[in-house]
């Protein structure tokens, strides 16, 4: 076994804190990683705090990985020692089922096992994300951080970047729309990026009014605040495709409204509190579609990554020593967060 150490949530309520623990030995198709910068997802606090169903303990949270190849399996082809790489959300599934044969991992038929909240195929044992030293990962399902990106910048693409890419992808979102983004947190921040460089008209969603410069600095044309009525109502009927980030329960029926015909919203937010129904009326009378979206296959992970080195997109992050997740964590929950904090995983030999 190869030796960690982490910070781990060992119950819902207290601090994370220091923890040692083990990688397994590396299989033929593995790659052992040193991790050098994790993102915190909004997902890690959601998971930390049992909002999701119980995890097992102690939990380290973590999965927008980035490090460098320390030692790889005799089967491995795509890498070698010394290269930058990144590890997102998934770190395991079938591989040959139809949603596997379609480069869509994340909804394996046989469920893909995640970089945290899951179970190490073979042995059973839980996974551990990215708030660690190493990370042991099968070859598939780690991804070539492009030359030319900040490396702590671009850990955040591994989940944030993925989940927003994805989505604007598959509702073919481009030039001559007009799109929204809810929420100006660490998925919103990337959703604003992306969407612009694939050339639509963006528009923020914030409850935040703190955040209408910084949204303009992002690439937003327009901001809204989402709490106004009269700004909401002013929307009506004016948005080709909207995308929900917003990590909270709330009433999705002002953004339903704002849609064009045909218009649909996704929702990308995974609150513990479902939403209030959205009202048939608003939906019907216009055809309107509200949709979900699960992070992203590995092939479109590496694609998302590639565009944002040909474009230059990383997040705009505060690097943070893991000593200062548990402020960083109180922080997300009151929307102060700008516009990801990434862990400098070095720090973590200061204990
Ligand atoms: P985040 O950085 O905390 O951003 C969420 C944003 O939502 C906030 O900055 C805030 O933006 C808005 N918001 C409005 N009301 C809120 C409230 N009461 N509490 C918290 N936020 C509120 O979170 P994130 O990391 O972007 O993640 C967003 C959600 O996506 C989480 O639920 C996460 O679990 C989920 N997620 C889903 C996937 C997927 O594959 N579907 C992947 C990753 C994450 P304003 O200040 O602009 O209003
Ligand atoms: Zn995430």
């Amino acid at each position: 076994m190869i030796p960690a150490s982490a910070y781990a949530a060992f119950d819902s309520n207290s601090p994370l804190k220091y923890w040692d623990f083990e990688r397994r030995d590396l299989r033929p198709d593995d790659v052992e990683i040193d991790v050098e910068f994790c993102g915190v997802c909004h997902s890690d606090l959601h998971a930390a705090k049992g909002e999701w169903g119980d995890v097992n303990r102690p939990f380290v949270p973590g999965h927008e990985i980035v490090g460098k190849v320390k030692a790889v399996g005799p089967g491995v082809t795509k890498y070698k020692v010394g290269d930058t790489v990144g590890v997102g959300c998934m770190v395991d599934s079938c591989l040959h089922c139809a949603d596997c044969d379609d480069g869509l991992e994340q909804y394996c038929t046989h469920g893909m096992v995640g970089t945290y909240m899951g179970m190490e195929t073979g042995t059973g044992k839980p996974t551990y994300g990215g708030y660690s030293s190493k990370i042991v990962v099968k070859e598939h399902f780690v991804l070539k951080i492009p030359e030319g990106l900040d490396p702590a910048g671009a850990a955040p693409l591994l989940c944030a970047g993925i989940t927003t890419y994805s989505p604007l992808r598959h509702w073919k979102v481009g030039p001559g729309q007009r799109v929204g983004i809810v929420g100006l947190g660490g998925l919103g921040h990337m959703g604003v990026k992306l969407a612009k460089a694939m050339g639509a008209r963006v528009a923020v969603f914030t409850t935040s009014p703190s955040k209408v410069e910084d949204a303009k600095r992002l690439g937003a044309d327009e901001v809204i605040i989402s709490k106004d009525a009269d700004a909401m109502a002013a929307e009506a009927r004016s948005f080709d495709f909207i995308l929900n980030t917003v990590a909270a329960s709330h009433n999705l029926d002002p953004f339903i409204g704002a849609l064009k015909r045909d218009g649909t919203m996704t929702l990308v937010g995974a609150p513990s509190e479902p939403h209030p129904s959205p009202g048939v009326m608003g939906m019907i009378f216009g055809r309107k579609s509200l949709a979900g979206s699960l992070i992203g296959g590995i092939a479109e992970t590496q694609e998302m990554l590639d565009f944002c080195g040909k474009h230059g997109i990383t997040a705009d992050i505060e690097l943070i020593p893991i000593q200062e997740i548990n402020t960083a964590y109180a922080r997300m929950l009151k929307s102060d967060v700008k516009y990801r904090f990434v862990i400098d995983i070095g720090t973590l030999s200061k204990g």
